[in-house]
Formats: C-alpha cells, sequence, structure tokens
C-alpha cells in the first residue's frame, strides 16, 4: 500500500480497451509516462472490433487516390469536415472537439499504417449519396485487425492490462480525480489505484435501455431495439464522470441508431430483404415515409425508432424476393451488406424464419395482416393505394422514387420484422478540446478526460452518417489527442 492508501500507482489509468482507450494508452506510453488499462470484460477490443470504417480528413490514403471512384464526388477538406459537423448537428456540436477531430484524423490513418493497417479503400458508406462525405477509410480485414494492431503495440509498449476488471469509481482530493476503485470481477477484490489522470474510454450507453431512454430522443423505442453488441457500454464512464462533477447537461445528445432485422445480425439476408425501398407499414398498418430512405442506413434508424414501439415491417412479393437473390440488394449496410450483391441466402434463411414464427408468408395480404397482427382492412387499404401508386408512377404520399415504385402483386406475400439498430451511443460527457472532462462551468475537472463515445462534442440529437466513420475516427483521435494533455501537463 503506498502512502495515500493506494494499492498501487500509474501515472495513467484508462477505463476501457476499445479503439479509443488503446489509442491512449499507446500515446501515453510511448511518451514514457506509466500506464494501466482497465477492461470489463474478458476480451479486449470493445466494439470497435465491429467497426468497418475510419473517418479521416486529408489523409495520405486521400491524397494517394487523388479522386474517389466515383468521379462526381471529392475528397473532402478539413474545413469542409468542419462545417458539416457544425450543420448536421445544427450547431450543437461543441467546435473545439470539432476542430481538434478534423485537425487529427488524417494521423490516425498514418498511425495505423504504421503499425501495419492496409487500406483497401476510401469511400462513402451508401452506395451513392450526394450528401455523405468521402471519409469513409476502409482497412484490410476492418475493425477487428486494427484492434489487433493496437493492442500487440499496446503491449509491445509496456502497458499493463487487466481484463475482467471493470472501473467502478473515481477516486478525488480536493475537486481533482486521483485515482479509481476497479473491481478484480475473477478475484472478487476491489483495488484503490492511484492515477495522475484517468482516461474514460467505456464505450458509451449504447447497451442500456434504461439510459437511453434517459438521455436521448429514441425514449418511444429504447426498450424495443435490436441491440447490436452484447458489450457491456451501459454507461459506467458517464455516471462515474458525473459523480465526480461534470456537466450534466450535455450528456447523450444522440444515439447512435442503424439498422437491422429485429434480433438479426447485420448481414443476414433476410434482414436486408426487410430493408430495401419496398413497402414498410408500422403497428398501424400504414406506410410512414418514401422508403426510399433505405439508402442511408444512418438515417433510417431514427425514422423506425419514433413508430410506435419502434415496430415496423418490411413487405415483399415472390417477384420481390426473386429479384434479390438474382440481382442483389437495393441497398449498402456498410460492407454488410453490399451494393448490388445477390442475396444468395435469402431463400434458405426466409423459409427458416416463416418456419420459426419471426417472419410471415400469405398467399393474401388480410392472411398477412392476420399472420403478424395488423389490422386487415387498414393493410389492404395500404397496399391498394400503393399498388395504385406503383401503377401511376407517381407516390402520393411520400414522392417516393419512382424507380422503387413495386407493386405488391404477386404472391406469396412476405412481412419481415424490422427494427431499430443501437449500434453505439454517441455523444457524451462534455469535454475541451484536450479531451479533459469539464463541469458546469466549463472548467476542466483536473485529472479526468474522456474519449471516445464518452464523450460528447461532434454531434447533435442524431449520429451522422453524412460523415461515415466518425465514431471510429474520433475514437482514435480523442484518445490520442486526451494522451497528449496528460502528458503535457505531467512532463511538462
Ligand atoms: C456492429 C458495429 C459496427 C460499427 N461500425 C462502425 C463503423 O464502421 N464506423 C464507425 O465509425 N463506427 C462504427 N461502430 C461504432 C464503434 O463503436 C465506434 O466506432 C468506436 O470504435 C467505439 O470506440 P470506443 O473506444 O469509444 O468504445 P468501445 O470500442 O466500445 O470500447 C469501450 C470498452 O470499454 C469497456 N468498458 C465498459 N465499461 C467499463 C468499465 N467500467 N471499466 C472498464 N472497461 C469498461 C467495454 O467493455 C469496451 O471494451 C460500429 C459499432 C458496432 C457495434
Amino acid at each position: 500500500m503506498t502512502t495515500q492508501g493506494f494499492d498501487t500507482e500509474y501515472d495513467l489509468i484508462v477505463a476501457g480497451s476499445g479503439a479509443s482507450g488503446k489509442s491512449a494508452a499507446l500515446t501515453a506510453a510511448q511518451a514514457g509516462l506509466k500506464v494501466v488499462i482497465f477492461e470489463k470484460m474478458p476480451e479486449t477490443g470493445g466494439t470497435s472490433i465491429y467497426a468497418e470504417g475510419t473517418c479521416a480528413f486529408e489523409s495520405s490514403e486521400q491524397k494517394a487516390r487523388g479522386t474517389p471512384s466515383n468521379p462526381k464526388y471529392h475528397y473532402p477538406t478539413k474545413a469542409e469536415g468542419y462545417a458539416k459537423f457544425n450543420a448536421y448537428s445544427h450547431q450543437r456540436a461543441n467546435v473545439d472537439v470539432v476542430r481538434a477531430f478534423v485537425d487529427n484524423s488524417a494521423e490516425t490513418i498514418d498511425i495505423l499504417k504504421s503499425l501495419g493497417a492496409v487500406y483497401k479503400d476510401v469511400r462513402i458508406a451508401a452506395h451513392d449519396d450526394p450528401n455523405e462525405l468521402w471519409t469513409f477509410h476502409l482497412p484490410e480485414g476492418l475493425g477487428a485487425a486494427c484492434q489487433e494492431l493496437l493492442l500487440s503495440a499496446v503491449q509491445k509498449a509496456g502497458v499493463d492490462i487487466f481484463t475482467s476488471t471493470p472501473v467502478r469509481e473515481l477516486i478525488t482530493e480536493n475537486g481533482a480525480v486521483v485515482g479509481v476503485v476497479a473491481h478484480d470481477a475473477q478475484g472478487g477484490d476491489l483495488m484503490r489505484v492511484g492515477g495522475k489522470a484517468v482516461i474514460l474510454a467505456t464505450g458509451g450507453l449504447g447497451n442500456s435501455p434504461e439510459l437511453v431512454a434517459k438521455y436521448t430522443w429514441f425514449a418511444a423505442s429504447a426498450h424495443n431495439m435490436t441491440v447490436l453488441t452484447p458489450l457491456e457500454n451501459v454507461g459506467d464512464g458517464l455516471n462515474m464522470a458525473l459523480a465526480a462533477g461534470a456537466d450534466d447537461r450535455n450528456i447523450v445528445s444522440a444515439g447512435l441508431v442503424a439498422v437491422c432485422a429485429r434480433n438479426k445480425a447485420m448481414d443476414s439476408h433476410v434482414g436486408a430483404a426487410g430493408l430495401q425501398p419496398c413497402v414498410w407499414v408500422n403497428k398501424t398498418a400504414r406506410r410512414f415515409i418514401n422508403e426510399g430512405i433505405a439508402e442511408n442506413i444512418g438515417d433510417i434508424g431514427p425514422v423506425l425508432a419514433k413508430q410506435p414501439d419502434g415496430i415496423v415491417y418490411g413487405l415483399l412479393d415472390e417477384a420481390d424476393i426473386q429479384r434479390l437473390i438474382k440481382e442483389g440488394s437495393e441497398i449498402s449496410i456498410g460492407e454488410f451488406v453490399v451494393y448490388g450483391r445477390p442475396l444468395t441466402r435469402l431463400r434458405l434463411e426466409l423459409d427458416q424464419d416463416v418456419q420459426d414464427g419471426v417472419a410471415w408468408k400469405s398467399d393474401t395480404i388480410e392472411g398477412l395482416a392476420q399472420a403478424i397482427g395488423l389490422e386487415k382492412a387498414v393493410l389492404a387499404q395500404t397496399t391498394t393505394e400503393y399498388n395504385a401508386a406503383c401503377a401511376a408512377g407517381h407516390d402520393p404520399h411520400y414522392f417516393k422514387q419512382t424507380r422503387y415504385l413495386r407493386p405488391l402483386k404477386q404472391p406469396p406475400f412476405y412481412a419481415i420484422s424490422i427494427a431499430p439498430g443501437m449500434m453505439s451511443s454517441t455523444g457524451g460527457l462534455r469535454t475541451n478540446g484536450d479531451m479533459q472532462v469539464v463541469n458546469r462551468d466549463y472548467q476542466p475537472i483536473p485529472g479526468l478526460y474522456a474519449v471516445g463515445l464518452d464523450a460528447g462534442g461532434l454531434y447533435g440529437d442524431s449520429y451522422n452518417m453524412e460523415i461515415p466513420g466518425a465514431a471510429n475516427g474520433f475514437a482514435y483521435t480523442s484518445g490520442r489527442i486526451a494522451a497528449r494533455h496528460v502528458v503535457s501537463v505531467l512532463k511538462g
């Protein structure tokens, strides 16, 4: 035990071992600090192992390519990125955080390259979306490969890593954070660990429906979302920082809500079929949007999340199924479902889902309505009106693109339950541009930093898919920015 009653002491304590935590730990350890990572899960990596693309501006990869594969677009400048974050968030973004991110994002790509990452493409996440910036850097092996490279660099740099060891509490002294209480989940012991600085990198609160309901505008469907990861990102960093005096007014302003079929994996072909711009109805058996919005997965999530209970059905007929199997998906879900790639597993998966009662099939629309529990007469009216719109080549309700106007007429008819999917929460603690957590007076709490999904600043009320890869790029970059500040404070 040390003189201050700590079991052990470090220069820097990092809570969480995803992209942001490991990036912070590597930066600090390479600068000579004694660093420890505490990770709640038995394995390191967090949701970052699922990430595909990483956002950066004016990177060496963009410069080397010159122009995107679709020559009508261009790679964006830092200034364009800066402007878009601010405009998309309706000026709710924290300009210091935005500026720090856009200025330092390119370095993230170079660092990952120096660790061995190889970039196969830089593009947008959708197939063709004029609103998206071309910032999505796709490495070989995607996020999982980058996490392995980073882990081995962190280990080589001498960082101590304790898995199954969640940080439970911050220890404060005269308003400054001076350590943490960590819990050895295997041995059962509580450890008091001293730290000259603590970086919270616990991955937000996406897996806590209660906190999602409390802090985002998705309260109506928070308890009915498909949570895409079984990870422990339940708001620990946020709760600990609030207890230490962090500003409680700028909490999670956004939830990253993308889509998938209810309780299906993101690469499911049934999920992809339900998310096509086919016919979507909510619990009222009525359409509610131009389904062409499916072209951008960032936009669909919030639209589904605001339907009653977040319950939505994608309706297709046999002609749709055959076309998807042969000609492929009309939407992209990142690398999970690729535009134009035939959905070859669709028939097999769909038959199984119908058998299991999680998709529905009937020779009549009324039969389909009965199977899923919708009002028969209303669904019949909805499809009659829709088929009339297809015949006229004009959707009077929602101005759906003519190319997607295909009638529901060839039985059997299918219904697939599609759901808002919670990938990660975004936004969170208010920080300054050095990622120091601030109090209500915007004064830094000495010794406390928040990074990655624990930090707010880039977003307004929803995740900005028009800058694809922002969450992941920000995780790496904000971790490094925080660690550099710790180094500058400790080393002068
Ligand atoms: C399926 C999927 C696909 C995605 N694809 C993309 C993409 O292509 N591009 C993109 O930008 N973003 C994507 N994301 C979002 C991704 O989560 C972020 O990009 C980013 O990598 C998150 O990094 P992080 O370090 O903030 O959090 P994480 O990587 O989630 O790391 C947080 C870690 O903290 C640990 N932890 C939690 N509580 C504690 C505690 N009390 N003590 C210690 N440890 C704790 C968790 O177990 C976890 O390991 C995707 C997410 C999912 C789920």
